[in-house]
């Protein structure tokens, strides 16, 4: 599906606008809510760098948008689902009374983060998919832990994007430390795009004996790694 043009079109007052890369309609591809209709709202701008980003394309242009903006493309989408994501979406403030007008305006929210910035102003009734970076992303030592202290079971996921198995072996290492088993709704295992072996990280996934899932991005597999606004 094609992405929503993204044009600069008027002034508008800053506390009410997010600088946007994308606007979408497409298939959710990961998380518990994998496969269903999503409609996306990817905002630019991330200050980390993780060695396999596949979001590059975020890190700097978008054009500012005011919600109101933002609210008419998604309502010509018709889509209940939104996720909120980037680059960082977290490191815009105005990011946080923008959620809590989506879900006031009746839509369930999902916020994927790449838990470098504090959840603490995200509103409640949003459900935050939460990354924690393992050492391959080199981006590591930036986890914000006390977002692991936030999850709430009943909505929260969280999620380890592995590159190797020492990854795998660091993710399991915080699952204990942090008891995300009762923490988090779901712990999503998430092998890097082209994994060298995803039969190795499925069989040591299934062997495991923790309550965790195996993560694949179906958007890539449907439309390709590279293809963006899908
Ligand atoms: S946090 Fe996400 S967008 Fe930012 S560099 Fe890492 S993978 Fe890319």
């Amino acid at each position: 599906m094609r992405s929503a043009e993204i044009k600069d079109q008027r002034p508008k007052t800053k506390d009410q606008t997010l600088r946007v890369t994308e606007i979408f309609l497409s298939i959710q591809g990961e998380s518990s809510h994998a496969g269903r209709p999503c409609a996306f709202v990817r905002l630019t701008g991330c200050p980390m760098r993780c060695v396999w980003c596949d979001s590059e394309y975020t890190f700097t242009g978008g054009a500012r948008l005011g919600f109101d903006e933002i609210f008419a493309k998604l309502d010509e989408y018709g889509c209940r689902l939104v996720e909120v994501t980037g680059g960082e979406p977290l490191a815009q403030k105005a990011v946080f009374p923008f959620i809590a007008a989506l879900l006031d305006r009746g839509h369930e929210v999902l916020i994927e983060t790449g838990g470098y910035v504090s959840t603490e102003k995200v509103d409640p009734r949003a459900k935050i998919i939460l990354d924690v970076k393992c050492p391959a992303s080199g981006e590591a030592e930036r986890n914000h832990w006390a977002n692991l202290e936030r999850l709430n079971p009943a909505k929260d996921e969280v999620k380890f994007v592995v590159a190797d198995l020492n990854d795998w072996n660091f993710a399991r290492e915080i699952i204990e430390k942090y008891d995300l088993q009762n923490r988090a709704g779901e712990i999503l295992i998430s092998p890097v795009f082209g994994f060298e072996s995803l039969r190795e990280i499925a069989e040591t996934v299934a062997r495991s004996g923790l309550r965790v899932r195996l993560n694949l991005q179906l958007h890539k597999y449907i439309w390709g790694a590279d293809v963006h606004g899908v």
